[in-house]
């Protein structure tokens, strides 16, 4: 089965709107087993709609477009598929009456350009649009496709480009219609997110273990971001569910200690979970991370519970007077070292009364660095009731990327530290 995406939308192409119905429609069908096979954007003249048209036809059993359904000069969707298929428009009394009820339940009057919304392609299935005045389209269309020598039919399904008209209308509409079309798709996923483990690593790691289930229908897929890699384990064929089970246990076995969740689950959401199982709290004590690790636990819902809070300690007089770091260690060692790690930990912990303290400083360059510590190094410290532990690493990117990837590496030693 192959689905097609056409985006509609000159502003896509001039950058001012991201192209997010492209992430939400290709989000949703990967879930239900669909695969999208290509996606393009397109600007909304006729001459590309009907282009782009004609070539997905060439080739996909399913079609999405979005965009361009609406009332004004610049909504030429509609108009334009319905000259390339042939069809004429033919006025639709349902839908001019939802139209109508639209404007009605609003108390506004019908603007006399609403009514060419109830103008539809002879033969389409007209889908309502609860939140605006464009339906949307499913037409159905025999092709010819020269590798078969036959006909074949392909579903086009044009959308509205506005999110809020968008989103309930495929899930509510669209999902149950591509469900009861396409009733013996066999597809099971996984998604093993991880950290701490390079992608190349993960990959040399996993290689030949997996190998047999490859063969027998298994895809593996990996996904990098700022410190973490996604492994994907997907299946298309019968018996998928246990192909991928069993692919996934073997994957567990080697790499199990740098998985930290499944799906789309984050990091800092695996830890406040985890904290309020066991009823504890964090405190953080951020020098060249700026309050990113807080950032991101207090991202979670219900963080409170688990947070005490933190101590942006970002110049020396905050990490001596706020947190008690001896004037001698930042004086002896300096401020990006593992005595004053250490100390940030132990002081916070202290102050805070919180079960575990963390503690980051580091050089987040581009200046700062010398031969023995370069731009890039940090210390990271963890203090609990069994003592202090501190971590050196080396991360040398742009500042951004640098808080995130420290903000990883802290987060993890604080979940290795909790399941240990
Ligand atoms: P309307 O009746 O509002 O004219 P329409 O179906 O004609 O709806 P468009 O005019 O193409 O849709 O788009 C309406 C608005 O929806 C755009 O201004 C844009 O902000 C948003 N939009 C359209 N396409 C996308 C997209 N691919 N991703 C995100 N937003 C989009
Ligand atoms: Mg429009």
């Amino acid at each position: 089965m192959k689905l097609e995406i056409i985006n509609t939308g000159t502003e896509l192409l001039s950058g001012s709107v991201l192209n997010t119905h492209q992430q939400f429609l290709c989000k949703r069908l990967y879930e239900l087993g669909f695969e999208v096979t290509r996606q393009i954007s397109i600007p909304d003249t006729a001459d590309e709609i009907k282009s782009a048209i004609s070539d997905s036809l060439k080739r996909a059993d399913v079609i999405i477009t979005t965009g361009g359904l609406g009332p004004t000069s610049d909504d030429r969707t509609r108009d334009a598929i319905a000259e390339l298929i042939g069809k004429k428009l033919v006025f639709d009394e349902q839908v001019a009456l939802n139209i109508k009820e639209y404007f009605k339940k609003r108390n506004r009057s019908e603007p006399q350009s609403a009514k060419i919304q109830a103008y539809i392609p002879e033969g389409a299935i007209a889908l309502q649009n609860q939140y605006g005045t464009a339906p949307g389209l499913v037409i159905e269309v025999d092709v010819e496709r020269n590798e078969f020598k036959k006909t074949a039919k392909s579903l086009l399904i044009l959308l509205p480009g506005p999110p809020r008209e968008l989103y309930p209308m495929f899930d509510k509409q669209v999902i149950p219609l591509l469900k009861d079309r396409f009733q013996n798709l066999t597809f099971f996923c996984k998604i093993l997110r991880t950290t701490g483990i390079p992608e190349s690593i993960l990959e040399e790691t996993i290689k030949e273990p997996i190998k047999p289930f490859e063969e027998q229908g298994l895809i593996v897929g990996y996904c990098a971001r700022i410190g973490e890699v996604d492994l994907r384990l997907e299946a298309r064929v019968k018996d998928a569910e246990r192909i991928v089970t069993e692919a996934e246990s073997v994957v567990r076995k080697l790499i199990g200690d740098f998985i930290y969740a499944e799906g789309d689950t984050t990091l800092e959401a695996v830890i406040v979970d985890i904290l309020k199982k066991k009823g504890k709290r964090v405190a953080v004590a951020e020098s060249c991370t700026g309050g990113c690790v807080s950032h991101r636990i207090t991202n979670v819902p219900g963080a409170s519970d688990v947070f005490w809070g933190a101590v942006i300690s970002y110049s020396n007089d905050a990490k001596m007077r706020v947190i008690g770091v001896s004037e001698n260690s930042l004086k002896s060692y300096g401020a990006v070292s593992e005595q004053v790690a250490k100390e940030m930990a132990e002081g916070l912990r202290k102050l805070s009364k919180s079960d575990y303290a963390i503690s980051l400083t580091g050089i987040a360059g581009p200046s700062g660095g010398s031969e023995q510590k370069p731009v890039g190094t940090v210390f990271i410290g963890l203090c609990s009731s069994s003592g202090t532990v501190v971590k050196k690493y080396f991360n040398p990117y742009d500042r951004e990327t640098f808080k995130r990837v420290a903000s990883q590496q802290a987060l993890e030693m604080l979940r290795r530290a909790l399941i240990s």
